[in-house]
């Protein structure tokens, strides 16, 4: 093994994977289930422990506000969500996922873990990415890479494909966020040539729908529901995802209607959906896949014909309907040697190998594209009136990175000595309909008349960091700044009182399921011995059960001890991550 684990993580909506690039290949690793995809879903149970994963999709059907789940579509948004009494941002929700996955990792590959590539979305803005590099930085992880998803799955497909010489479209639909993205390969080399999306569109509004659906049987609606009967929605939508996955595997599915307290009964009343059915309910969803589709294809300068393979990942490119849609547009069905959950986690690790000159590598080369247009407010002039907030275009979306331009603006005013250059992401004409990025003041421009140059130069790189430079001929002065560090991310300051205020949760994911599983063994133990030989090792177990909600660790500590003792003295001893059954 190298000495530096290549380690790329696919940061998903719904589930999260984790994998490692060695002896020149990449693979996944599995979390303490034995599974790979860990679900993307932080719980706090009464304890006050933070739960992760399995056992916080667990704890949601039964304690839906002691957790969260999509938060993935609120990073780089200013909100927080209250969690057991205390807030957390959007980063700091998913910096307990990806401590998760590395602590896995780090068991896994017995190694310490301090650095990854991490994919994004396509088509997530500066402020998305600047969320999720410091999530991994709340995380302890030092960001090598951020890297598109649906670029890293094709990396995935040029690593095991790399004579092939086409054009692919990757269509990547996971649990919240679309994205579509056209590349070439040519002989080892993979260009991408445009990229196209929505940041808020995945397999949960699909579900969302189905679960509309039910309540609307029930004579409700969903957005009352979710506020009076959150424990009923929390339950249909299980109902609703189950029936999801059944009208692709099945042709229908079913689902049981709970009652206000989220129970469902064997003579719970059922709404069956069927394939057709839920193609109709589904139709303004399938409908909006369409868009990006053809603007990613207009935006490359292709027909859908040119395209050689679609490569559909995300789990939600499961659904028929997905299938379909993509068959039709393509006069062709999607290819399926890659596998939709697994491709991004894998491209990351190889990602990885790249940033580090693995030489199992060393044939590949990929070069990316920037994914929104990116430039400056300008003010216009019509006649002898001037009109502010107009967007100037520096570096057009889909230029392939890394890139450096330059733009000339001018000063407007007689006289003026300082110009703010305020720098805007988007395709919108007016600067207010964009996301603003943050802004550089250049000073000292000589008085003079209006028309004064400032040269200004977008450096945009890899890892989709911004740098600006402003350069004034006339004094010879240079600005510049690098924006990564936008308005609405936190500044050192913040972060390092978010690592502080992280540090003082009580963590304990592989803890909390380790003792979950002794639970699991010695009731299961239970079950097998006599009377009396029963009665000792139930007191053992009631009073180990009783010091997981404690929350003293010395009480904690001396009930699993006896409890251990307890369990080899009768013959039955434990293993430390041995499964319960
Ligand atoms: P991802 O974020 O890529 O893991 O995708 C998660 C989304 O895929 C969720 O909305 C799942 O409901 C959806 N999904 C996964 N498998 C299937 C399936 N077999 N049928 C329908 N949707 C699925």
């Amino acid at each position: 093994m190298s000495p530096r684990p290549l380690i790329g993580i696919d940061l998903g909506t719904t589930n999260s994977l984790v994998a490692v690039f060695e002896d020149g290949a990449p693979r996944l690793l599995l979390n303490p289930h034995g599974e790979e995809l860990t679900p993307s879903v932080v719980g706090i149970v009464d304890s006050g422990e933070v739960v992760v994963g399995a056992c916080a999709r667990s704890l949601a059907l039964t304690r839906p506000e002691r957790t969260v789940a999509a938060f993935k579509r609120w990073m780089g948004e200013d909100r927080s969500v209250e969690l057991g009494g205390r807030e957390f941002s959007p980063p700091e929700l998913s910096s307990l996922v990806l401590r998760a996955l590395r602590e896995d990792a780090e068991a896994a590959l017995g190694v310490t873990i301090e650095q990854a590539v991490i994919t994004v979305p396509a088509y997530f803005n500066q402020h998305q990415r600047e969320a999720t590099r410091r999530a991994a930085q709340l995380a302890g992880l030092e960001v090598q890479r951020i890297v598109n998803e649906p670029t890293a799955a094709a990396l995935t497909y040029g690593f095991h494909e790399r004579q092939v010489d086409q054009k692919l479209l990757v269509l990547d639909l996971g649990g919240g966020t679309f994205d579509v993205t056209v590349m070439e390969i040519f002989e080892g080399t993979l260009e991408i040539l445009s990229t196209a999306g929505e940041s808020h569109l995945g397999g949960e509004d699909f579900t969302t729908s189905l679960v509309s659906h039910g309540l609307s049987k029930m004579g409700r609606q969903l957005e009352l529901a979710e506020l009076k009967e959150p424990l009923l929605v929390a339950r249909l939508r299980e109902e609703a995802e189950k029936a999801k996955h059944d009208i692709g595997a099945s042709e229908e599915g079913t689902m049981r209607l709970p009652d206000t307290e989220g129970c469902v009964e064997d003579d719970s009343e059922r709404v069956t959906v069927s394939a057709s059915e839920f193609e109709e309910i589904v139709a303004p969803l399938v409908e909006r896949l369409r868009g990006p589709t053809l603007r990613a294809l207009r935006d490359a300068d292709l027909s859908p014909e040119r395209i050689g393979e679609v490569l559909l990942i995300g789990g939600a490119t499961r659904m028929p309907v997905v299938r379909r849609m993509a068959s039709e547009l393509f006069g062709r069905p999607p290819r399926d040697s890659v596998d939709p959950d697994h491709a991004v986690a894998l491209g990351a690790a190889v990602q990885a190998a790249l940033v580090a000159d693995d030489r199992a590598v060393d044939d590949l080369v990929m070069t990316d594209v920037c994914p929104h247009t990116l430039g400056v407010e300008v003010v216009k002039e019509f006649g002898s009136r001037q009109a502010q907030g107009y967007f100037l275009p520096v570096l057009h979306r889909n230029t392939t990175v890394p890139v450096s331009r330059e733009e000339i603006v001018n000063t407007i005013h007689d006289g003026q000595t300082e110009v703010i250059v305020k720098v805007y992401q988007g395709e919108a004409r007016k600067v207010e309909e964009n996301l603003f990025l943050g802004e550089l003041a250049v000073t000292d421009i000589p008085r003079g008349p209006a028309g004064q140059e400032v040269c200004l130069r977008f450096t945009y790189d890899l890892n989709g960091l911004l740098e600006v430079e402003a350069f004034v001929p006339a004094t010879e002065k240079k600005f510049r700044t690098v924006l990564r560090h936008n308005a609405k991310s936190l500044s050192d300051a913040e972060v390092a009182a978010s690592l502080r205020r992280m540090q003082q949760l009580k963590f304990y994911p592989r803890e909390d399921l380790e003792n979950q599983r002794l639970l699991a063994f010695s009731s299961a133990a239970l079950k097998e011995l006599d009377r009396f030989r029963r009665q000792d090792l139930e007191q053992k177990v009631d009073m180990y059960e009783t010091s997981l909600h404690l929350n003293e660790r010395g009480v904690f500590d001396h009930a699993r001890q006896e409890l251990l003792r307890a369990l080899s003295a009768l013959g039955l001893p434990y293993q430390e991550g041995s499964d319960a059954d």
